[in-house]
């Protein structure tokens, strides 16, 4: 599997030239949301190509209710939730 990275950005995504012939293969990723700090701006939602964020309804200690990571097993990690959030409350792994 290839990887490739922008200069300035995490952002990456898999060559399909790199895979073999007939096997598809999917990258998995995985977030966390800061439900403290989330703001409930929203701007996450929108941002993720797999709809994998939604809004909850648990409200934090600030008064907002945080974005929550609804739909795990879609996340390919590629970080743009991440890059988006401007308070930086989301983390990726993948
Ligand atoms: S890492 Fe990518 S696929 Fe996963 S939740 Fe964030 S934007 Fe969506
Ligand atoms: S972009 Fe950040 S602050 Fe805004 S809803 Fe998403 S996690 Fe919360």
């Amino acid at each position: 599997m290839q990887v490739y990275r922008t200069a300035s950005h995490e952002r990456s995504r898999l060559s399909e030239a790199a895979q073999p012939k007939g096997e598809r293969i999917t990258a998995t990723g995985r977030i966390e949301i800061d439900f403290e700090r989330c703001k409930a701006c929203e701007l996450c939602v929108p941002a993720c190509p797999k709809d994998c964020i939604g809004m909850g309804a648990a409200v934090n200690r600030q008064g907002y209710a945080s974005a929550v990571f609804e739909r795990p097993d879609d996340c390919t990690g590629c970080a743009i939730c991440a890059e988006t959030c401007p308070d930086a409350c989301i983390l990726v792994w993948r």
